[in-house]
């Protein structure tokens, strides 16, 4: 029944799937794909990440690889990985099969050399635990110690022991996650002992940054507003923060507009969870915004615009004005960081607010004067004077356009004379 399974990997990839089978009987080791491109070639769905798990040195192991398959390669000998980047930007990650344990709950796991059995039961969910054995002898040979492949035709995410929870908070999120995104179930053990997890604040140990990551893929999901339904049923914000509020009807309104807004401005992906997450901070309390920001690795540009979620509306009833001018528009949004432009333009559904942000997007806040304020100065302006006489040239550029250097000057002195 599963001997046909890789051919279900885009040609390409199963080419070289094979070729890093031959690899391996080369080698004399046993490597495997595992983990979430197992799971979703059993459930016909496409999954570009190639990831192997070496029964032996993975580093050594890849290495080889790249050599056959002439690739750069990425060394991560701290963690015992390696990734092969291909020419079409595919990457291919190379794990040591490991065993881990658990010091203390919530800890970092210590971590040994182990078998592809022992490497499985580290993992989240017994859908997320299969292997499937890539030498030629035993070409997918699917390795399933957890009943992964029952669960997954139950349609059930189930943890693989009783303390799963305990040992890694995250995987509370992870369980929502993948449940949202493929219709299925939480077992009915398994969500007990989540919410036994969820409900025990105290002597947690893992870090705001590692929940925050598995948010921002929640975020990053196609059906995000069942995920945070589901977490918000179950109080699994409080994971972010403890005063942290799910209020989902910006968030709804938001997401209906983004992807039309993500087409028209050819916005990256990264834009979606920051522009979600915007929607989710407006209405919190400020406090709570930024003991929540505090513990996170952001980008002083990302802190910054995600801080001023709650001044949204401030922005938008200013956008409101009807005296408001082209110039007056770039005044406003001219501080904002790209992302906050975006996220105004997903919240509100006026027409001339819209047209505004349009402009400036598209157009204005692009402009830029031909002349300095060396220009300004050697005109007779000093001090202060400089950078007000500049400001003014700027607008009239927006609002009429002064299209040469020639104009500009000339304008300049006209404001001097
Ligand atoms: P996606 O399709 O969202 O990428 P994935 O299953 O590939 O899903 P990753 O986060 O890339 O998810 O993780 C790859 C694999 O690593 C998982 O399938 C799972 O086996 C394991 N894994 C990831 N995070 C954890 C965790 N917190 N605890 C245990 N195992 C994990």
């Amino acid at each position: 029944m599963n001997s046909n399974i890789l051919k279900q990997l885009p040609q390409n990839s199963y080419t070289l799937v094979r070729r890093i089978g031959e690899a391996a009987d080369a080698q004399g080791v046993s490597v495997y794909l595992a983990g979430g491109v197992v799971r979703d070639l059993f459930l016909k769905r496409d999954n570009l990440d190639l990831d192997f798990v070496v029964e032996g040195d993975a580093i050594a192991f890849a290495r080889k690889a790249a050599g056959i398959l002439k690739a750069p390669i990425k060394v991560y000998k701290d963690f015992g990985t390696a990734t092969i980047v291909l020419t079409d930007g595919r990457a291919l990650d190379f794990a040591t099969a490991r065993e881990e344990t658990y010091a203390a709950p919530g800890r970092l796991p210590e971590v040994r050399r182990g078998s592809i059995h022992e490497d499985l039961f580290r993992r989240d969910f017994t859908v997320n635990a299969m292997g499937l054995w890539i030498n030629q002898s035993r070409w997918a040979q699917v390795v399933d110690p957890f009943g992964g492949l029952k669960d997954l035709r139950a349609k059930t995410i189930r943890v693989l022991h009783e303390t799963s929870f305990e040992d890694d908070a995250t995987r509370i999120l992870r369980a929502i996650r993948f449940e949202q995104r493929f219709g299925f179930r939480i077992e009915p053990q398994t969500l007990k002992l989540l919410k036994r997890r969820l409900a025990r604040r105290s002597g947690d140990h893992v870090s705001a940054q590692r929940f925050f990551n598995e948010f921002k893929k929640i975020l990053m999901e196609e059906k995000v507003l069942p995920a945070l339904k589901r977490m918000k049923q179950l109080r699994a914000e409080k994971l972010l923060h403890p005063d942290f509020v799910l209020n989902l009807k910006v968030l709804k309104t938001v997401q209906s507009r983004f992807d039309s807004v993500k087409k028209k401005y050819d916005l990256s992906n990264d834009h979606r969870w920051k522009v979600f997450l915007m929607a989710l901070l407006e209405g919190q309390r400020e406090e709570t915004i930024a003991a929540f920001l505090k513990p996170l690795s952001l980008t002083a540009h990302d802190c910054k615009s995600f801080a001023q979620a709650n001044s949204a509306i401030d922005f938008l009833s200013k956008l409101c004005k009807n005296s408001l001018s082209p110039s007056g528009v770039y005044g406003v949004l001219k501080p904002l960081a790209p992302e906050q432009c975006i996220y105004l333009l997903c919240r509100t559904s006026r027409a001339q607010v819209l047209r505004r942000l349009d402009r400036f997007l598209k157009k204005d806040q692009f402009v830029t004067l031909a002349i300095d304020g060396n220009d300004v100065r050697a005109l007779g302006a000093t001090g202060a004077k400089i950078g007000e006489v500049l400001k003014k040239t700027l607008d009239c550029k927006i609002d009429t356009g002064l299209k040469s250097k020639q104009q500009e000057f000339n304008f300049v002195r006209g404001l001097l004379s």
